[in-house]
């Protein structure tokens, strides 16, 4: 479990970077808000941040699975973030995969201005690709944690969202029914049928149009 290396340093103005990634119901709230809480023990000014675009949940409240809420600020674009963080010693980012590519400097920013900014997305979409900005915020963070949920299939450890419903659109916010969290040979067997089913439709459709235009 991540333990803060060092809380002193805010008072000396230092501050870092930190993201918390995983798959869909890998707990990734859960930890940011654990982090938030205990800052808040100790006596930090926190604030939480999430795009508007995240509306599964009511609008000024991060709220986790296990309904320990934190007060969080939906917002229309990143740079809002470095406008509205003001005071704070902790700023939080939930569903940072959502934001613009700007929230790279915005946190890079934060944390040169003595912040600890911690972040929480999903590093992978529903195709198993990097999501957003996500792979750079790793990159520039002093400090990667990358929490696992279990395969629904076979209850390996899972890295991956898979989707149940097919949608063209990579931005189908997380619904429970919609997706389920799968490991790596899962995910992929999951990902070949859709293909298969895919090629099939594609094929049905193809036969329906040549036989109407041949009774035409
Ligand atoms: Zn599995």
């Amino acid at each position: 479990m991540f333990v803060e290396p060092h809380l002193n340093q805010l008072e000396n103005k230092v501050g870092w970077i930190e993201v918390v990634c995983g798959s869909m119901f890998s707990g990734k709230t859960e930890e940011l808000i654990r982090r938030m809480n205990r800052a808040k023990i100790a006596k930090q000014k926190v604030e939480i941040f999430k795009p508007s675009i995240d509306t599964r949940y009511d609008e000024v409240n991060v709220v986790s699975h296990n309904a320990n809420a934190i007060r969080s600020t939906p917002v229309q674009s990143s740079s809002e973030i470095y406008m509205l963080a003001g005071d704070c010693d902790v700023v939080g980012i939930d569903e940072a995969q959502f934001f613009d590519n700007q929230i790279v400097e915005v946190c890079t920013q934060l944390a040169n201005h003595g912040k600890r900014v911690i972040i929480a997305g999903l590093d992978m979409d529903f195709q198993g690709k990097p999501f957003g900005a996500m792979p750079e915020l790793m990159t520039i963070a002093e400090f990667v944690t990358k929490v696992q949920a279990i395969c629904m299939q076979c209850g390996r450890i899972a890295a991956y969202s898979y989707r149940l419903v097919s949608a063209e659109t990579t931005v189908l916010l997380g619904e429970k029914e919609s997706y389920e969290p799968r490991c790596r040979k899962c995910f992929n067997e999951g990902m070949k049928e859709q293909e298969k089913s895919r090629i099939k439709n594609h094929e049905l459709r193809e036969k329906s149009i040549t036989g109407k235009s041949i009774t035409n």
